[in-house]
């Protein structure tokens, strides 16, 4: 930590003047009694040339800011706090807030903004929880993310935990590592085909990304041609027929889903896949898992009209089974409701239903391929997916 108290006030580590250090050092009783502002026992002054001065508690302690804290974490904080003075905003260093008995890694109080910068792992529980702590006592909850998480790999567990939703910019997270010196922003986070994507901007100051985030244009909306398309959706034809030949669990739900309905996962019609195979980030495992399930229930459970209000109740389902819960995002549903549209609008454009009053009516059947290896085919020789 970078914060004790002394005598009732609190010190910033690396605002320990010289003389009192070497004071401490020559003479034990002359040591200061700094304190943890959290749990208030003692700790000690560390410092070096090639560390960054902070406190540790004297001895294994119960409290949660007695962990030890990585170099990175330690700088990085500092970084984030000197940028935040320079674009003219007060911040406060590890501010306890004990009310909620969490502490911020930066509080800005003046846009009453936490900023947390997370280097070491976290599970989604307990950064729901830290949020949702945050969100009692401030308007705004930022986590920037360290080296870590900067991989270009993106989970779906990391959306879940990290990612927030800007209307330009789609679904986003933040990193910041000290060593490289800059903020990296990875945004319109989507799935291609069961793979998730992002674009990259870095960004040499804080306040260029939170130009950027304001006012920004994205660079050019992300379309794949067709041969990409190919590629992709070969890629995950396979991964999942390499699956099901392994007696893997990976795509087992959906396989047994449709096997009661006598279909073949990997023989899905090919509006299954959607445009190019892309879409929102919101699912546990693939767009095409969540759209089977509902093309199955839409299209061959014999109906020939379907009100809005069993749509509804599709829709809802779906989400529950389908959907990733996120922590820094309060409704998903909205998400949700965007894809389901966009699938109706698909189904509708194909002229395998229309809208009728209060529902939609089904025209035609979409066409289940027979085999893997017919699929394949299609995909290999088709001039157009759809
Ligand atoms: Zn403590």
């Amino acid at each position: 930590m970078l914060i004790a108290e002394l005598n009732g006030r609190l010190i910033q580590a690396d605002e320990v003047s010289g003389k009192s250090k070497r004071a401490a050092e020559n003479s034990p009783f002359s040591k200061p009694a700094y304190h943890c502002p959290s749990c208030h026992e003692s700790v000690v002054l560390k410092h070096g040339q090639s560390r960054i001065a902070h406190f540790s508690h004297l001895s294994i302690s119960q409290c949660p800011y007695s962990e030890n804290e990585s170099q990175a974490h330690l700088a990085g904080k500092m970084k984030i706090k000197q940028d935040v003075t320079a674009l003219g905003h007060p911040a406060v260093l590890e501010h306890v807030f004990s009310n909620i008995n969490q502490r911020a890694d930066v509080y800005v109080p003046t846009l009453q903004t936490v900023i947390e910068y997370q280097c070491s792992p976290i599970s989604f529980a307990e950064i729901k929880r830290r949020t949702a702590g945050y969100h009692q006592v401030a308007r705004r909850v930022l986590w920037i993310l360290g080296a870590r998480y900067n991989t270009g790999t993106y989970h779906s567990d990391m959306v879940a935990r990290f990612a927030q939703y800007h209307c330009r910019l789609g679904f986003y997270f933040i990193c910041f590592s000290k060593e490289v010196g800059y903020y990296c922003l990875h945004y319109q986070i989507r799935e291609v085909a069961g793979k998730l994507t992002a674009d990259t901007q870095n960004f040499f100051s804080l306040k260029a990304l939170l130009q950027f985030l304001k006012s920004g244009e994205p660079t050019a909306k992300w379309r794949a041609n067709t041969n990409t398309t190919r590629r992709l959706l070969l890629h995950q034809l396979q991964n999942i027929q390499r699956s099901n030949l392994k007696r893997g669990r990976t795509w087992l739900p959906s396989v047994s889903d449709c096997y009661a309905f006598n279909r073949l996962f990997v023989g899905c019609p090919m509006i299954c896949h959607g445009h190019q195979g892309s879409g929102l980030p919101i699912f546990h495992q693939s767009i095409l898992c969540w759209r089977v399930w509902l093309i199955l229930r839409l299209f061959d459970d014999g109906y020939r009209f379907i009100s809005d209000d069993l749509l509804a109740g599709l829709l809802e389902l779906s989400r529950e089974k389908f959907g990733l819960e996120f922590a820094q995002i309060n409704d998903n549903h909205r998400f949700f409701k965007m894809a389901f549209k966009r699938l109706l609008i698909e189904l509708h454009d194909q002229g395998y239903l229309r809208h009728s009053v209060a529902g939609i009516q089904i025209l035609k059947q979409p066409v289940w391929f027979d085999s893997y290896d017919q699929k394949r085919w299609f995909i290999l020789t088709a001039d157009r997916f759809l």
